[in-house]
């Protein structure tokens, strides 16, 4: 059964660790990413973007699939499934369709706007014992045609919306979507330190977990990051792996062209990523 990732996260941030939120965008994404958790004894999140959404064929067909994965595959970790950057209306649909976790991306919105409409959001997840996401400072990068330049937020900002009673709040400090730029100048510890000094015990999330290096990632978990945001490096996994198959001509031996084998590469290739960011999060053993 899907659970909130309120007390995951709550647990991480007192445990120390962080609970990786890994985006699925099919099939083989969500089952190699509840196996791996499963194996490793993690508590673990599956993204979805509003793009993924449509794409995979609605928010319905992915809450039927994740449920039947998780009662046909034993899966008994804690699981919950979170809409990524989700705009006021597409909450609304994935509470309506059974999500047990949103993230309501206000940041494009007036600071005002954001207040008003994240209060909202976070009355109407409660009543349905859902949790929340809510996000302050734009994240660089471009995920989903919200664009940002790797800004770092407002402590202040933050603080008030962590009043607003969020389970758990992205931030902006210096992080960006897709992979990093060689002049990246890192992540704003300064700025981190200063979110969490104001907003106490509330986890934080970071957002565009892909290529940050591992000493950055311990260092902002023992700020207060309580959540990680992977999504491009199962990507380049993936693709790697497909490419490197089709590049040895597998798919013209024999039955290599089956999908089920074509696709088996990728698919290990995805476990793999997963298993080492949960190690490096600290996941593992957790659930
Ligand atoms: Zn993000």
């Amino acid at each position: 059964m899907l659970v909130s990732a309120t007390e995951m996260l709550k647990k991480a941030k007192a445990g120390h660790y962080a609970v990786g939120q890994f985006n699925i965008n099919n099939l083989e994404w969500t089952k190699a990413i509840l196996l791996t958790a499963q194996e490793n004894n993690s508590p673990v999140i599956l993204g979805v973007s509003e793009g993924a959404g449509k794409y995979m064929g609605g928010y319905k067909t992915i809450v039927g699939m994740v449920n039947g994965m998780l009662e046909e595959l034993n899966i008994t970790v804690p699981v919950a499934l979170h809409l990524d950057h989700g705009s006021y209306e597409h909450c609304y649909k994935c509470m309506d369709a059974g999500f047990s976790s949103v993230m309501f991306d206000g940041s494009h919105y007036p600071i005002e706007e954001n207040v008003a409409k994240t209060k909202e959001l976070v009355a109407e997840a409660h009543k349905r014992g859902i949790s929340i996401e809510a996000e302050v400072g734009s994240i660089g990068g471009e995920e989903d045609g919200v664009v940002g330049m790797g800004e770092c937020a407002d402590p202040k900002e933050c603080k008030a919306i962590a009043d607003l009673g969020v389970d758990f709040l992205a931030a902006g400090i210096g992080n960006i979507h897709g992979k990093y730029p060689a002049n990246w100048q890192g992540l704003s510890f300064e700025t981190l330190d200063a979110i969490q000094q104001l907003t106490g015990e509330l986890p934080l999330v970071l957002h565009g977990g892909t290529g940050i290096p591992a000493d950055m990632i311990k260092k902002a978990i023992s700020l207060g990051v309580a959540k990680i945001n992977v999504n491009t490096e199962c990507q380049l996994a993936f693709a790697a792996a497909t490419r490197e198959y089709i590049e040895a001509g597998k798919d013209q031996q024999g039955k290599g062209y089956d999908p089920r084998k074509l696709l088996a590469p990728g698919f290990d290739a995805i476990k793999a990523t997963v298993k080492e960011k949960m190690e490096l999060f600290g996941s593992v053993d957790k659930a």
